[in-house]
């Protein structure tokens, strides 16, 4: 059995490579879950630019861009998105955050 050395340990919190969480799948750490609820959506983007990770899933290829749903591989539950959603101050949420069943 090799043993592993201190040294031979990355150094915590560094980040190394610039834009490198889509190398990364970080899904299973949350606890809530965002559904998206497509008739609602107004395809403003908001989502997909609040969000901390690389989480939103969007589909460049039409005249106008669309968000289409959600890389669970990606995304940590926290919520941004759905609290800069623009419908649900209207009461029409097109993201509701709900608790995940593991
Ligand atoms: S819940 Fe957080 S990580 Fe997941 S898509 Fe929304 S903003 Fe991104
Ligand atoms: S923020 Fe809401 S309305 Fe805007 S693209 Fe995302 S889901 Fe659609």
């Amino acid at each position: 059995m090799s043993t592993i050395k201190t040294k031979d340990l990355l150094e915590g919190g560094i980040i190394r490579d610039a834009g490198n969480a889509a190398d990364f799948k970080t899904g299973d750490w949350r606890s809530n879950v965002p559904q998206f609820v497509e008739e609602n959506c107004i395809h403003c983007m908001f989502c997909w630019i609040y969000c901390p990770d690389t989480a939103v899933a969007i589909d460049t290829s039409g005249e106008k861009t669309k968000m289409t749903g959600f890389i669970f591989d990606h995304c940590k539950g926290c919520g941004i998105c759905a609290q800069h959603c623009p419908p649900a101050a209207k009461g029409k949420a097109a993201i509701v955050m709900v608790r995940e069943e593991k």
